[in-house]
């Protein structure tokens, strides 16, 4: 099973994008070996887009995974996988771009990113606790200068492309206002049930490729419903496509334009994943998805700690909700 790739605008490199990608987040950011073996397994099935972060702390991990993978053969070249990992707002700071970028490298043991996100449109005072947040760590985000540091990791080579993440229609008018470089990429949540329409129209205007995170509805929390998977209309669909309702989510995201980042831990689940190339949705399967209520499960609110009092802040200007 081959996952197609796309081209991204902007890019430094003739390195396409494979459309579909495995997360390695998860909160809380613990690192275990299951982790790991789970990077091996998706490497044996095809995947070769892994998706990281400096805030999920497995940039290590991932790297060594990596090397092992290019030791037993199972990889080629390091030009054979397609490697993101994004600036957590601590270092969203012009002056501490850079140094973020090479920490981050030597995490993965690697000499280039071929991706390079600003994880959320906000800063925090370096230093601060990254996750939860706290409301007083919070502070104004240059974005020029900022989004000119993203530019010099570009120009010198330490990632191939740059983009943004989290970042609504408002946030993305503001950086093109001043951008040398468009960025490539807005990784956004998106899925049946928060399907962003607004937000994939602009992209695609402004040749913004969009990659969907949290593309099954995110990770299990204990007793919360998934919406995604738990979708009754998807069930239907599923049931009469005689595909899962996983598939039939990623299909959907995948007939968006948009590329999806998953992350599995089990390798069956994963080669289901990887199941969804070769048939399609009917217009009647988009209509009906269409008018399955919408809900988002991300927001700056859902990263601020439980003590927090949400009323007491406001967060319009850093919030990812789009109108
Ligand atoms: P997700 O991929 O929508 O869902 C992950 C959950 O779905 C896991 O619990 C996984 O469990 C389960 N799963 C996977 N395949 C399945 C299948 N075929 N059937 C049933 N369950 C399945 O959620 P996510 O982890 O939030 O998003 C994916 C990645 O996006 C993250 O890992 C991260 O890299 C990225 N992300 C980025 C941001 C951002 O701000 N940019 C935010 C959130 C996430 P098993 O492991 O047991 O299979």
């Amino acid at each position: 099973m081959s996952i197609p790739e796309v081209a991204l605008s902007s890019s430094s490199t003739t390195r396409a994008m494979p459309v579909l990608g495995m997360g390695t987040g998860g909160y809380p950011f613990t690192v275990d070996a299951k982790k790991k073996l789970a990077i091996r397994h998706a490497i044996e099935l095809g995947y070769r887009h892994f998706d990281t972060a400096s805030l999920y702390q497995f940039e290590p991990a991932l790297g060594e995974a990596i090397a092992e993978a290019l030791h037993l053969g199972l990889i080629n070249s390091r030009s054979d996988i397609f490697i993101t990992s994004k600036l957590w707002c601590t270092d969203a700071h012009p002056d501490l771009v850079l140094p973020a970028i090479r920490e981050t490298l030597r995490n993965l043991k690697l000499d280039y990113l071929d991706l390079y996100l600003i994880h959320w449109p906000m800063s925090l005072k370096p230093g601060a606790c990254p996750l939860p947040i706290k409301s007083e760590d919070i502070v104004p985000l240059d974005l020029k200068s900022v989004w000119g540091a993203m530019e010099e990791c570009q120009r010198l080579g330490l990632a191939k492309s740059i983009g943004v993440s989290n970042f609504t229609r408002k946030k993305i008018a503001e950086l093109l206002q001043t951008a040398k470089i468009p960025p490539a990429v807005n990784q956004v949540e998106l899925n049946p049930v928060w399907q962003q329409k607004t937000l994939i129209e602009f992209c695609k205007e402004k040749g913004i490729h969009v990659i969907a995170y949290s593309p099954l509805g995110g990770q299990a929390w204990p007793g919360s419903k998934n919406l995604v998977l738990e979708s009754e209309v998807l069930n239907d669909i599923s049931k009469a496509k005689g595909k899962t309702v996983a598939q039939v989510s990623l299909r959907w995201i995948y007939e968006q334009g948009a590329s999806m980042v998953v992350k599995s831990l089990n390798k069956e689940r994963m080669k289901e994943n990887m199941g969804i190339f070769d048939w399609e949705l009917s217009e009647e399967d988009h209509l009906k998805i269409s008018q399955i209520p919408q809900c988002k499960r991300i927001s700056t609110y859902s990263l601020l700690s439980p003590q927090e009092s949400r009323n007491s802040i406001d967060l319009l200007d850093v919030d990812i909700v789009e109108d």
